[in-house]
C-alpha cells in the first residue's frame, strides 16, 4: 500500500500525519517547540523536521510514495550556495516590512497584496538593507527550505507561498513590476502545489528508512493546508475559523481582491480560494469567559432568539475585515448583568459580522455561499452553530478534518486540490 505524509510547521510546533490511498489517518506525530516562537530558529525546525520523520513507525515510512509540508505564510529567509541560512528568518507577524514600504508603493500596483508590512516582499526589501545580504544567493519561505532539507534542491516554492511575494497566480510568472525592484537575489522557481519536485535525497531516504524514490512535492501554506482539510471542495463552500480571531475563506470560481478589506484569492486548481479576517473573535470572548463558562453559559442561551445586543467585540481599536476603519472602536455596551445574555450577544455579533464578511466577499463577485464547514475553538459550541446557520442561511458543520497536517498529507497525494490534476 501506498502512504503519504504531510508536514505542518505552526508558531507551536510542528506535526506530522500519514494518510493511505483512501485519506485514512494511519499516524500522527507532533514535535512542540520549547521556546517562544520568535526564538525559534531554522535550526530548531531542521530538529523538528528530522525529529517527526523518525516517530513515524518503521512499516509506515517504508511505504511512503510522496511528503508535502506546508509553513507558516510569510515566514521567510536568505540561505547561501549551500541552502544555510544567512541570517534570522522573519516570521509570519514581522512588521519590520514597514520600512520599506513607501518604496514598494511606489512599485507595486495600488491595492496590491505585498503591500503590507508583513508581506514576503516587504521582508525580502528590508532584507536587503541588512550586512548579511551580500552572502544570501536565495530567498525561501520556510516551507520551501524544509523542503530543500528533504530533496536537495535549492530555489524553489509553491504558488500559496509565493502570493504574498507578488507573483502573479493568475499568470503564473513573477509580474513586469517586481523587476523594477532590481533585488540581486534568486527568487523561487514557482510550482502548484502538490507538484512533485524530486525524489529524496538518497542519503535522507536511506538514514530513515524511507524508499528511495519517495518523491518530495511542493507544498502550502498552514491555513490553505487546513482548508484542504475542512472536506469543503465545490464554489460556494466555505470554511469559517473560529479561533482568537475570526477568518473567512470561501472557495469561488472567480478571483476577488480589496487590499483595503485584506482581502485575496488563493489559486486552487482552477478555483479561487477567497478570504478575509476580521479582529474579532475567540480572544475577546477569552476577556470575559473561561472555556468551561462558555460551554456552560452557551447551554443556556435559546439559540432560535436572536439577541438584540448588537456589539462590536474587538480588544482594541480597528478593523479591516468586513469593516476597514482603523480607528473602529470596540462596542461591548451596553452589558447585561446576566452572563448567558451577556454571551449571547457576543456569539450573535461574532456571527453577524461572519455574515456580513461573507456577504462582501460574495458583493465583491465570489460565488453564493452554499456551505459553510468551521474550525478553531469555537467550532466545537452548537448552540453558536445554530446562531450561524441562523444568520448564514445556509448548512453550518464542522470541519471534517481541522489538521493543517492532513490537508498537507491531501496535497502528497494529489487529491488536495480540485482541477489541480484535471
Ligand atoms: P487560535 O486562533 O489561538 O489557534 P483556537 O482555534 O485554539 O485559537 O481557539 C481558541 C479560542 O476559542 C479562544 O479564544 C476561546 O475563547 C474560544 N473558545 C474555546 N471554547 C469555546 C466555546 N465552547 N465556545 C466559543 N468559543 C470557544
Amino acid at each position: 500500500m501506498d502512504f503519504y505524509l504531510g508536514i505542518d510547521f505552526g508558531t507551536s510546533g510542528a506535526r506530522g500525519m500519514v494518510v493511505d490511498e483512501e485519506a485514512s489517518i494511519q499516524a500522527q506525530v507532533r514535535y512542540p517547540f520549547q521556546d517562544s516562537p520568535a526564538a525559534v530558529t531554522p535550526k530548531i525546525w531542521q530538529e523538528a523536521l528530522f525529529v517527526l520523520v523518525q516517530q513515524i513507525p518503521d512499516q509506515l515510512r517504508r511505504e511512503i510514495k510522496a511528503i508535502a509540508i506546508n509553513g507558516t505564510s510569510s515566514t521567510v529567509l536568505l540561505v547561501d550556495a549551500a541552502g544555510n541560512p544567512t541570517d534570522a528568518p522573519l516570521l509570519y507577524n514581522d512588521a519590520r516590512g514597514s520600512l520599506v514600504l513607501e518604496h514598494l508603493r511606489s512599485i507595486a500596483p495600488p491595492n496590491h497584496t505585498v503591500l503590507s508590512a508583513t508581506s514576503s516582499l516587504a521582508k525580502l526589501l528590508w532584507m536587503r538593507q541588512q550586512p548579511s545580504f551580500s552572502e544570501a544567493r536565495y530567498f525561501l519561505h520556510q516551507a520551501d527550505w524544509l523542503a530543500f532539507l528533504l530533496h536537495g534542491q535549492l530555489g524553489i516554492s509553491d504558488y500559496h507561498n509565493a502570493l504574498k511575494l507578488g507573483y502573479d497566480v493568475e499568470e503564473l510568472k513573477y509580474p513586469e513590476w517586481l523587476e523594477k525592484l532590481q533585488i540581486p537575489i534568486q527568487l523561487p522557481k514557482v510550482l502548484p502545489p502538490g507538484t512533485p519536485i524530486a525524489q529524496l535525497r538518497p542519503e535522507i531516504a536511506d538514514k530513515f528508512g524511507f524508499r528511495r524514490d519517495c518523491l518530495v512535492c511542493a507544498g502550502t501554506t498552514d491555513s490553505i493546508a487546513a482548508f484542504l482539510a475542512s472536506g469543503a471542495k465545490l464554489p460556494g463552500e466555505a470554511v469559517t475559523s473560529l479561533g482568537s480571531t475570526l477568518v473567512l475563506k470561501l472557495l469561488s470560481r472567480t478571483r476577488v481582491e480589496d487590499a483595503r478589506y485584506g482581502i485575496y484569492s488563493h489559486r486552487l486548481g482552477d478555483l479561487w480560494l477567497t478570504g478575509g479576517a476580521s479582529n474579532t473573535g475567540g480572544a475577546v470572548l477569552k476577556q470575559f469567559f473561561t472555556n468551561t463558562e462558555l460551554e456552560s453559559l452557551s447551554r443556556e442561551i435559546d439559540a432560535s432568539k436572536a439577541s438584540e445586543l448588537d456589539y462590536y467585540p474587538l480588544l482594541k481599536v480597528g478593523d479591516r475585515f468586513p469593516i476597514n476603519d482603523p480607528n473602529l472602536p470596540p462596542r461591548l455596551s451596553p452589558r447585561p448583568d446576566n452572563p448567558v445574555e451577556f454571551l449571547h450577544g457576543l456569539l450573535e455579533s461574532i456571527a453577524r459580522i461572519e455574515a456580513r464578511g461573507y456577504e462582501l466577499l460574495q458583493q465583491m463577485g465570489a460565488d453564493k455561499l452554499s456551505r459553510v464547514y468551521t474550525a478553531g475553538g469555537g467550532a466545537a459550541n452548537d448552540t453558536w452553530t445554530a446562531i450561524r446557520a441562523r444568520h448564514l442561511q445556509v448548512p453550518v458543520v464542522a470541519s471534517v478534518y481541522t489538521e493543517a497536517a492532513y490537508g498537507t498529507a491531501l496535497l502528497a497525494m494529489g487529491g488536495g486540490i480540485k482541477g489541480e490534476q484535471e
